[in-house]
């Protein structure tokens, strides 16, 4: 970690502080884990912590510790911007540009706060004070679990350690992706030792699906489609699908992976109609060279990660996929 940060960080620290910590929108376990950990780490130091998720999250995170302390902006839109508006301090976790947090962009944008951004995703937008930002990582989970450990190790409870060891687990698909290190697995077993239940965690996460949901991937993976010549593979679902199994948030979570368990396919796309939105969401995974940030950047205004990214697009689903196979034919040079 940067010693700048670190003491930039610890100045700002010194004296009880009034602190909001934002997640992105549509939070994931590393989002909400990140953010939980690094308020209860604030809190148990003094200062006065909340934090404020543009909006709701999937039912298989609503026991992380504290999550009953979560401040959804588009539920509680005027306390929220109370706290936005008095706070000192303004902390961004797992996402590296304030557009991510769309409705409260321009009321974060605005506020007097000091902003502080803690993120591992590629090219950070220019917006916080202080940055502490690493691409490497495997999650912001580690991020801030490295950042505790710096600023007090002795500070590590039960709480934080679950929180911590949620995300570092789902941003690494359960330790297999490349980010996952030695170090990764040190902070980890320092989790466990502080109080994660790593068992009951995964417990929580992946088995904890309603009937429907089994069945509307069952859907997605009986449509899956291979673009012909390329080692690409894509799935959809149009919102009158997702209506018939009983779509609830976070039921799609993960079923981009599935492609890349076939044999050869380097790159997985699936495309999510969200009517009430007038849009289509995209998620890119893919191992290897392949880079899917630049993917999503260069055709779908999206980002993230070299093997994990996702992107929108605003015309039909039938465009969007023709327009989806145009672009990976353009890179078909890529996959040779
Ligand atoms: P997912 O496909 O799970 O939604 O997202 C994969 C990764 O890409 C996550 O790290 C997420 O933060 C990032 N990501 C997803 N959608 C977008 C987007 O529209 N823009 C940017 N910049 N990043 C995204
Ligand atoms: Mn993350």
């Amino acid at each position: 970690m940067e010693k700048k940060f670190l003491e930039g960080l610890n100045q700002l620290l010194q004296a009880p502080k009034k602190i909001v910590v934002l997640p992105h929108r549509n939070p994931d376990g590393d989002a909400l884990g990140s953010t939980l950990a690094w308020m209860h780490f604030l809190q148990a130091k003094g200062h006065q912590a909340v934090v404020i998720s543009p909006n709701e999250y999937p039912s298989f995170l609503d026991w992380l510790p504290g999550q009953g302390q979560i401040i959804k902006f588009n539920q509680k839109t005027e306390l929220a911007l109370q706290h936005i508006e008095a706070a000192d301090l303004i902390f961004t976790l797992d996402f590296n540009d304030l557009s991510r947090v769309e409705e409260m962009e321009a009321e974060v944008k605005a506020a007097s706060a000091v902003k502080i951004m803690i993120d591992h995703h590629e090219n950070p937008s220019d917006y916080a004070t202080l940055m502490y930002s690493k691409p490497g990582m495997s999650s912001t989970c580690e991020m801030v679990y490295d950042l505790i450990a710096a600023l007090d190790a002795t500070a590590f409870n039960p709480e934080i350690a679950n929180c911590l060891y949620t995300g570092i687990m789902t941003d690494t698909g359960s330790f297999r992706f490349p980010s996952t290190t030695s170090a990764t697995h040190k902070a980890i077993a320092a989790l466990i030792d502080a109080g994660a239940k790593g068992s009951d965690i995964h417990q929580q996460i992946y088995d904890t699906a309603h009937f429907s949901r089994i069945q509307l991937l069952g859907l997605t993976l009986s449509k899956i489609h291979k673009i012909e010549g390329t080692p690409v593979v894509y799935m959809y679902l149009t919102q009158e699908e997702l209506n018939r199994f009983n779509y609830q948030k976070g039921d799609t979570e993960g079923f981009v992976n599935y492609g890349l368990n076939l044999e050869g396919i380097v790159f997985s796309a699936i495309m999510i109609e969200n009517q009430r939105e007038g849009k289509i969401k995209m998620s890119f995974r893919s191992q290897g060279a392949f880079s899917v940030n630049e993917f999503a950047k260069t055709y779908f205004s999206g980002g993230g990660h070299h093997n994990a990214a996702g992107g929108m697009s605003l015309t039909s689903m039938e465009d969007t996929i023709k327009r989806f196979e145009q672009a990976v034919l353009e890179n078909k040079a890529k996959f040779e």
